[in-house]
Parts: C-alpha cells; sequence; structure tokens
C-alpha cells in the first residue's frame, strides 16, 4: 500500500469521486456523491460487495426517523449523542457525535424512501446503552440483505461498481493532494484511474494480524469475526500522506459466537434475561454492561468459551434472526426440560450449574442481588425448558482509524484537512473512544452510514467544484 508521484501518472480513466471499498460506508458514499451530481466509480476488490457490512445484523442506529414516531418513540439527537458518550465515558468527540447523529435520522428516511433499503424500527428489546428502540434493520434482521439493498441501489443509480479491483497504490502531489489510484486485478494486471476527490471506505484492520497485534494485543490471539480484507490499507495511506490516526485500540468486540460453529447469537438473548456461564457452571460478569467488552470476559475463562443460557421465550425471539436460526440449523443449540438434564447434555457440573440457575431464579424474583450489579428483576424469569449455546469471544470490528472532521475529511496531525481525502466507517476513527468497553451497540454500521453520506455529498461538492 504505497504512495506514488502524481506528476507523469498516465490514468487509463478519469472519475470526479473514486470510492474505495463497497461496504455500508462506499455504497453510501457513492449513492449520496452520484445524487450530489458528481460521476462516481467505486473499487471493491472482492468478487461482489460484502464487507463486513454482510456479516453483521444489519441494525443500523438512527434517531429522530418516521419510524420511531410512527411506534411513538421519543428520541432525539441529544439523547442518543448522550447515550454514545456515556458508554464511552465521553472519550469520544461531542461534535463528531452530534454531527453523526444529526445525519442519521435523515439517512435511515433516505435509504429507505428514494432508494428502497427495506429498514424499519427493530423491536421487542433495547440493546445495551439505548435509552429507546433506535435500531433499523432489514426484515431478516442480517447485513447480507442490507448490503444486497445497497448494491441494488447504487445499480439502480447508475453507478459503476468495478469488482476484483484491489486498490494498490495512490497517486498523490506533495502536498497530499490525491490524483487517481492504481489497482490490481486478480491475473496481476493493474490499471490507474484518476479523481478529484477520493473517499477511502475500506474499513479498519480487524483482517490484518499484525496490526491487531500491534494496536490491540488482548485480542491478538482471538477469533476476527469481521471481514477479512479489511487489512488497514486506509491507514497505511493515511498515515504515508500525514493524516493523523485515533483510537487504534478500539474495537467492537462480541462475546456471543457460536462455537465452533462460527455464527453470531443475537446478545437480545441476554438483555430479555438470559444469562452466560463458564466452562464451571458459573456466571463471571453482568451481561448487561454491553457484548463488546463481554468478549475479552468470555475469552478469559477456562478455554475461552461460555456458554449462553436463556429459555424458551428467548429461543423464540433468537429465531427472529437469521444468524440465531443458522446456528441452530448448524445444530449449536442444545435444549433440555431441566436444568439438571441440560448440564448432561452440555457436560456443564450439573451441581454447579443447578445452583447457577436457583441464584439467576432468586435474583428474577428479587428475593437476592446480583454480586455483578446485574437487574434481573425488569425481565421474566426464565421458565423449562432451558437452551444453551456453546460461545466464544471475538473481534468483529476495529474502531480506530483516520481522524476525520464533521465534513469527513481526513486531517493532519495538525488539525488541517488534506486537500481531497475523505474517510468513513471502519477506515476513520469511530465513535467509542479508545477501549472495547466504549462501544455502543450500533456504533458499527453508524459511522459507516452517516460518515459514507456525508464524504459522499462532501466529496461530490469538491470534486464539481474543481471541475
Ligand atoms: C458479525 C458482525 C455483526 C455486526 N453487526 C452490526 C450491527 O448489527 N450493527 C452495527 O452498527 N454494526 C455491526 N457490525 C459492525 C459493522 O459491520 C461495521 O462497522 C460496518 O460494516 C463497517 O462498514 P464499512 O463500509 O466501513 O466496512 P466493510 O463493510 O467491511 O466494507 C469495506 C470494504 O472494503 C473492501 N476493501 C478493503 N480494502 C480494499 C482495497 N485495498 N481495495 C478495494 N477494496 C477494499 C473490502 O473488501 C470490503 O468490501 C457487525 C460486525 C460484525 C463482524
Amino acid at each position: 500500500m504505497s504512495i506514488l508521484p502524481a506528476a507523469g501518472a498516465r490514468f487509463a480513466a478519469q472519475t470526479e469521486v473514486a470510492v474505495v471499498g463497497a461496504g455500508a460506508c462506499g455504497l453510501v458514499a457513492a449513492l449520496m456523491a452520484k445524487e450530489a451530481g458528481a460521476e462516481v466509480l467505486v473499487f471493491e476488490r472482492d468478487a461482489a460487495p460484502q464487507g463486513s457490512t454482510a456479516m453483521s445484523s444489519g441494525m443500523v442506529m438512527a434517531c429522530e426517523t418516521r419510524f420511531q414516531r410512527a411506534k411513538g418513540v421519543a428520541d432525539s439527537v441529544a439523547l442518543m449523542a448522550g447515550d454514545i458518550l456515556r458508554k464511552n465515558h465521553g472519550e469520544a468527540d461531542p461534535a463528531q457525535v452530534t454531527a453523526i447523529c444529526r445525519e442519521s435520522g435523515p439517512a435511515v428516511e433516505w435509504l429507505a424512501d428514494r432508494h428502497g433499503v427495506p429498514l424499519d424500527l427493530v423491536e421487542g428489546f433495547l440493546y445495551p446503552g439505548h435509552s429507546v428502540l433506535r435500531m433499523h434493520a432489514p426484515p431478516s434482521r442480517s447485513g447480507a440483505e442490507l448490503i444486497g439493498a445497497f448494491t441494488r441501489a447504487a445499480e439502480a443509480s447508475g453507478i459503476d461498481i468495478v469488482t476484483r479491483a484491489q486498490a494498490m497504490a495512490l497517486h498523490a502531489d506533495g502536498d497530499g493532494r490525491v490524483a487517481g489510484l492504481r489497482y490490481r486485478r486478480p491475473d496481476g494486471a493493474e490499471e490507474a484511474v484518476g479523481c478529484r476527490a477520493l473517499v477511502l471506505a475500506c474499513s479498519g484492520f480487524g483482517g490484518n494480524k499484525a496490526m491487531v497485534a500491534r494496536h490491540i494485543p488482548e485480542m491478538a490471539e482471538a477469533l476476527y469475526f469481521g471481514h477479512a480484507g479489511n487489512q488497514g490499507d486506509a491507514m497505511a495511506w493515511g498515515t504515508a500522506l500525514g493524516a493523523a490516526l485515533a483510537d487504534m485500540g478500539a474495537y467492537q468486540g462480541h462475546g456471543s459466537v457460536a462455537h465452533p460453529h462460527g455464527a453470531l447469537v443475537t446478545w437480545a438473548l441476554m438483555m430479555e434475561g438470559g444469562f452466560q456461564v463458564n466452562a464451571k457452571g458459573e456466571r463471571f460478569s453482568n451481561e448487561h454492561r454491553g457484548y463488546s467488552e463481554q468478549a475479552v470476559d468470555v475469552i478469559a475463562q477456562p478455554g475461552g468459551i461460555a456458554w449462553d443460557i436463556y429459555d424458551s421465550r428467548l429461543h423464540a425471539l433468537g429465531r427472529e434472526f437469521e444468524d440465531y436460526r443458522q446456528a441452530e440449523a448448524a445444530g449449536a443449540v442444545f435444549s433440555a426440560a431441566s436444568a439438571v438434564a441440560l448440564a448432561e447434555k452440555t457436560g456443564l457440573p450439573p451441581e454447579a450449574f443447578a445452583r447457577t440457575v436457583e441464584s439467576v431464579a432468586a435474583m428474577a424474583r428479587g428475593a437476592a442481588r446480583d454480586p455483578f450489579g446485574r437487574d434481573f428483576a425488569a425481565k421474566p424469569a426464565l421458565a423449562p425448558p432451558y437452551h444453551a449455546i456453546r460461545v466464544t469471544g471475538a473481534l468483529f470490528h476495529t474502531q480506530g482509524g483516520l481522524a476525520v472532521d464533521t465534513k469527513a475529511r481526513v486531517l493532519r496531525k495538525n488539525g488541517e484537512p488534506l486537500p481531497n481525502l475523505f474517510a468513513g466507517g471502519g477506515a476513520a476513527r469511530g465513535i467509542s473512544g479508545a477501549h472495547v468497553w466504549g462501544y455502543l451497540s450500533g456504533n458499527g454500521l453508524l459511522p459507516a452510514v452517516t460518515l459514507g453520506r456525508i464524504a459522499g455529498r462532501e466529496a461530490a461538492a469538491l470534486a464539481r467544484a474543481r471541475a
């Protein structure tokens, strides 16, 4: 991933706005840039747009939407920004968080109403730290459906997505102004395209083991559950152009990936009354702090595994999620009429496990307090038959990246923007602060969609002004 001189570069074609990466950020940026009147080309290393976006649950956090109003949910930019900043203990930039929250509602309505992306408000449970219902997802609650809708919208808008095209180098002048990019085809052939503005939407560095070991050592050996193509290219180019990196130790972990099946088990099970035990049959944390930091706690348990424990009410809730249905189809769900029978099926120590189930029941009745500080009384007590899934903790997505401003412009170390470089989603500094515990559910797709939209608008304006 190198920077080549702009002077003397020969470009086979020219576009106004070039976008690297066809995940949520890249496709939203392209849709917006096109709508703003710019010629757009998207370059994607894979054969079809997928990215971590396709692997996600497709939950887009947004406030003040017509979907919320239709269900009587009162939300605001201030309330959502407050939830995000509370989770990261004020470590994120409040101006950036507010700009992203302000963009979120219009972005979701625009995607649904103008581009036919089938988003609706997700009801039935709140994610940790959410004051109100504000997740918007497609019916299957899967990122595959989301990226499919984005791709169809891009095609319908006449946007060319150049697939099997891995961006390898940027051409830039001494001032950091990008003149174009070089990309490589699977057969090794290289081509170069010139541009007036560039959007880096090629996400973070979760697929780059050396970068993870350097910036997030605690997850160096953990399962990486995001897109393998996210190799930190945006950070490499940005750094070479003099851009600042920020919050590189921040990431989205998850404490509930079915193991060894490799399917995401929704945290809704935990939020609505389920709990986790380790191989000794004992609880080890407050599951309601958040699924991101739970990844670290699960990995610290014997064998790096835990068991999600829940009942038939929650089994039905889980089945609303495509990932859960896949886990079930793969044989990940164990079911039994009693705690002891479930222990026999799963290999958990029966006495210790039965004691844990009884202690959770006592907390749900209000007869005991959770030593980890969780309030079990707020949800219905679990009732037999019980269900269990063996899970591990995983790294989903890195949250640190290129420093950007509220216009998605990539910033130099002195805070000045580079001339024509924009970034969003996993390529940019996120809104989760500097640690794993700062991730509020939804902090992944939110900056992908909103910064993507802002970057598309701003890149188009810049490119058109230079036309
Ligand atoms: C299992 C899982 C579940 C999740 N669920 C949610 C959720 O429900 N809600 C939420 O908010 N967040 C969720 N996230 C996080 C969310 O998926 C990411 O934050 C989001 O998808 C990032 O979008 P992006 O467009 O920046 O990156 P991506 O979607 O990863 O897209 C980046 C694209 O860039 C391409 N690329 C990389 N390098 C190059 C290159 N050099 N040249 C060309 N192309 C390149 C990649 O191939 C990829 O297609 C989840 C993550 C995972 C892993």
